[in-house]
């Protein structure tokens, strides 16, 4: 019997998770890190592990992150030589795509002048532009980022992507690396972050790519926190080149209640709603590529430590 052990301090995350797998691999002996055994474990299912946690590890053979990202494996120190994987679930990724028609459609329409307009009473029809004259760029061409670029291309946007490696997708303008970006970028209306943290892309959303956009556009951080250079924000905020930001994810999660992105001009706060994949899915694919571990078949869904994604 092959032992799964769950690697993080997120309680509610461990009971959702342990119910999806008694439902989905029953067969599997799904163990918490201080549960006797655990330390016999050849798959480690991990968010945020806690510092050293995975090197306790002798028999390890297999580290699964529950999310899409695997920046958060950091946590735990430098990881054992063992393959990493991630989870890609198409319901997280056709909520990513509800998620960000949403917010293009708000910010294209003007729906957040009008509603601020309503807490004056103040009647002031706002400006219509019709989507095939808005620009919308989309970082990061991968599981989510792929499907909410042809997405919006399929509504009428004109849209741009930018990814490491060339792409080609159906109604969107691709570009790729370092020289690919400042095109991707230039007169935007609006910017939506979906690249993975790694070291080449923290920080990356700075003052000069703002300064690249259409003068008062938009940005929308679906990616993580730590890929927005703060105080560039909140200057790029204050002096209009960006009339708003959609944040759903901050370097600290839970955002802090003091935390000024709750109360800045522009700023919309969400929750890391955008998308998220569901504990079944988590399980059945850990289950998945631990059964393929077992008979030494190609496991699914592998991501490249040394890139970071
Ligand atoms: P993928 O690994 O499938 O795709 C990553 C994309 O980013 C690829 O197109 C990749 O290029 C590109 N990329 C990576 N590094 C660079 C770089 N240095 N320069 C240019 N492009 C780069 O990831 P997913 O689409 O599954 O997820 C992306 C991120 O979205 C996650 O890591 C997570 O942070 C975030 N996320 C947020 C959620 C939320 O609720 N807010 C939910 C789910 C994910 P290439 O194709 O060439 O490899």
């Amino acid at each position: 019997m092959s032992t799964v052990v769950l690697l993080t301090d997120d309680a509610e995350l461990i009971t959702e998770l342990q119910q999806a797998f008694a439902q989905v691999a029953p067969e599997l002996r799904v163990l918490q890190a201080h549960q006797a055994g655990a330390a016999e474990a050849e798959v480690a299912a991990c968010w945020f592990p806690p510092p050293g946690s995975l090197q306790a590890l002798p028999r390890l053979r297999l580290i699964h992150s529950v999310s899409a990202g695997i920046e958060h494996l950091d946590s735990s120190g430098s990881l054992p030589p063992v393959p990493v994987c991630r989870v890609v679930d198409p319901e997280q990724r056709q909520g990513m795509v509800e998620f960000m028609r949403w917010a293009v459609i708000h910010y294209q329409r003007h729906f957040d002048l009008v509603l601020a307009n309503q807490r004056q009473a103040r009647w002031q029809r706002p400006p219509q532009c019709p989507a095939s004259a808005y620009k919308v760029g989309v970082l990061g061409l991968g599981s989510m980022g792929s499907a909410v670029a042809q997405d919006l291309a399929g509504a009428g946007y004109a849209v741009r992507g930018w990814s490491r490696s060339p792409k080609t997708l159906a109604g969107v303008d691709c570009y790729h690396g370092d020289s690919g970006l400042p095109h991707c970028l230039a007169g935007l209306d609006l910017l939506i972050n979906l690249l993975p943290l790694t070291a080449a892309t923290e920080r990356l959303l700075d003052r000069q790519v703002f300064a690249t956009l259409a003068p008062g556009a938009v940005l929308v951080n679906g990616g993580r926190g730590q890929h927005v250079a703060d105080a560039d924000l909140a200057e790029a905020l204050r002096s209009g080149q960006l009339r708003a930001a959609l944040l759903d994810v901050f370097e600290q999660e839970p955002l802090p209640a003091a935390h000024p992105w709750w109360h800045t001009a522009g700023v919309t706060v969400t929750p890391h709603m955008a998308s998220a994949a569901s504990a079944h899915c988590i399980a059945s694919q850990i289950a998945e590529n631990t059964r393929r571990l077992s008979s030494a078949a190609p496991l699914l869904h592998r991501a490249d430590p040394a890139l970071g994604y």
